[in-house]
């Protein structure tokens, strides 16, 4: 099976790798060329547009920002949909809207390409050890032709319903793994006032009811040593609870921490942190309480 990949980011590029090494000839496409030049040093072929990618593969693959690029991407001029051919397949591994994705299935069908929208989750270590969760919306037999395909970037997958739910899935996650991660900084911040030792506090919490999979995970490689270089950029953190508050609005449901937190998040790309690590929403509150929660 050949393979397109579009969108060689901090996501994108080691899902393509991980795709290589897996054994599949892949061609890849960003709007920064140099983006690609690891891959294509590795043996990976270069198109310049995503419509001649699809001309020649039977699955292509976009890991981009978000909706407005993903809908260029997919159903521009020069898009994923002009060059794909009868029965391939695309699957939309970005953060993305349900509602947009859903519009970019109809089109599709029209022309007889089946979509997937299959976001994943764990990070660019999880994205370089290819141990990413995915979790996917689409028609299940797709899914079923895409089983090796996932399983080249994925320990964790799961099938989640029709096209759509997957973001739905993804959404909700995000909004809770930020909720999560800041809970724990006000805790953090708490106990660096009261004068106590923070590499100890994390440890004793790390074994204790606080802890999480975000607690553990994140904060010692960002927070904790002061590293605010993306992992994931603070401006596409803002773009998923914002995607995440939406659905819920449409849906009629009220979500008071996400809101909260979506302010914290812009606040913080609103200081022009937006191409920082989406942890950086943590300096406005060492700022106010004048502290720094360094190890
Ligand atoms: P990134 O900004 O590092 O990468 C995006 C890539 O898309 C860049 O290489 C950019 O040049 C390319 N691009 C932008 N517009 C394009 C276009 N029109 N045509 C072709 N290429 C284009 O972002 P990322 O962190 O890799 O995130 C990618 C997606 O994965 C996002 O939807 C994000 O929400 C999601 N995600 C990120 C993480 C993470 O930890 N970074 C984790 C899970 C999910």
């Amino acid at each position: 099976m050949r393979l397109g990949f579009i969108g060689l980011g901090n996501m994108g590029k080691p899902m393509a790798v991980n795709l290589r090494r897996a054994g599949y000839k892949l061609t890849v496409y960003d709007v920064r060329r140099e983006a690609a030049n690891e891959l294509v040093d590795q043996g990976a072929s270069w198109e310049n547009s995503p419509k001649e990618i699809a001309k020649k593969t039977e699955v292509v693959l976009t890991s981009l920002p978000g909706p407005l690029e993903v809908e260029q991407v997919a159903v521009g001029r020069d898009g994923i949909l002009a060059g794909a051919t009868r029965g391939s397949i695309y699957i939309d591994l970005s953060t993305n809207s349900p509602m947009s994705i859903r519009r970019i299935a109809n089109i599709a069908k029209g022309k007889g390409v089946e979509v997937l929208d299959a976001p994943v989750s764990g990070g660019t270590l999880a994205a370089k050890a290819g141990t990413l969760t995915v979790m996917v919306g689409g028609e299940k037999e797709a899914f079923d032709r895409c089983s090796k395909v996932f399983e080249a970037i994925a320990s964790n997958i799961f099938y989640v319903g029709d096209i759509g739910s997957g973001n739905m899935v993804k959404l909700i996650n995000n909004m809770m793994e930020f909720i999560n991660l800041y809970g724990s900084l006000e805790g953090l911040l708490l106990a660096k006032k009261l004068g106590l030792e923070l590499k100890t506090v994390f440890e004793a919490i790390k074994a204790s009811g606080g802890d999480s999979f975000i607690f553990r995970q994140k904060l010692p490689r960002s927070v904790l040593i002061g590293n605010f270089e993306p992992g994931f950029a603070l401006k596409w953190a803002y773009k998923d609870i914002d995607l995440g508050t939406q659905l819920a609005r449409q849906a009629g449901v009220p979500l008071f921490l996400a809101s909260f937190v979506q302010q914290k998040f812009l606040e913080a790309k609103t200081r022009g942190w937006g191409d920082k690590d989406w942890t950086c929403f943590v300096l406005p509150m060492e700022e106010v309480l004048n502290v720094r929660l360094r190890y």
